[in-house]
């Protein structure tokens, strides 16, 4: 009789959007990090699966992973109910906020007043379609940038007056490009019905690997390994 065959591993292949520090980012030496990926990567040592990452505009991400060019998203995206209708998501993974971002030399002191303003978002964030539904109609405008990162360049070069994001990168542009100038606009916002319940994977519907990964983050959270990343990317 032959030796069995080697059982291949299970490889797990991740969609993210890599330019969303702290969460998913390229360093000096051009290679994948952040908060997500160290969490991806050790979803998979605990499911012992391989893990591959693919790195493309975010509002293609859910598109993608329907078409099975990955087989899951992981790219500070949150849980919300619209998404729900097209992808199934893991549990809860970090808690989200939304902030606005703007020069602390400006006239205007809080959202209210951005009427005749222009504020940059992501385009198919979360942010976007808040921005559109409640913002819009008061006389301001929304400029959709293909990452948040160019949002912040064109606050700083006076194309657009403020930048709607998630709190954590907001925070995270500020300590490393603010210089001091820049600040949040108003208090953080939390609107279940548009940011959903915190950040979750995206998987495809009915797919068994939501409850792997679920498994496996309860494991994380459990031994410390979250929290160990967690203060990596966040040291207080
Ligand atoms: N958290 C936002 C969303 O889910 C933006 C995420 C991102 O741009 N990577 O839509």
């Amino acid at each position: 009789m032959g030796s069995l065959p080697i059982q291949a591993t299970e490889t797990i292949r991740f969609g993210t959007e890599a330019t969303y520090p702290p969460f998913e980012f390229l360093d000096e030496n051009n290679e994948l990090t952040g908060f997500d990926i160290d969490l991806a990567k050790a979803i998979c040592a605990e499911i012992k699966a391989e893990c591959t990452f693919s790195n493309q505009p975010f509002d293609s991400l859910i598109p993608s992973l329907r078409y099975r060019r990955f087989d899951a998203v992981i790219a500070g995206m949150d849980i919300t109910p619209d998404r729900q209708e097209q992808v199934d998501f893991s549990m809860p993974y970090f808690e989200n906020s939304a902030s606005f971002v703007a020069a602390k030399n400006q006239p205007f002191k809080s959202a209210a007043d951005l009427k005749g303003k222009a504020v940059g978002v992501q385009n198919g964030s979360t942010f976007q379609t808040y921005m559109i539904d409640k913002f819009e109609k008061h006389g301001v405008t929304i400029r959709p940038y293909e990452t948040i990162q160019n949002a912040f360049l064109d606050m700083t070069n006076g194309r657009v007056d403020a930048v709607f994001s998630d709190t954590a990168v907001a925070n995270d542009w500020l300590l490393e490009r603010g210089k001091g100038e820049y600040g949040h606009l108003g208090e953080t916002i939390r609107d279940a019905e548009y940011f959903g319940v915190g950040y979750g994977i995206a998987v495809r519907q009915k797919d068994a690997l939501k409850d792997k990964i679920d498994t496996a983050l309860s494991t994380l959270k459990a031994n410390g390994t979250w929290q160990t990343i967690h203060d990596k990317y966040f040291p207080e």
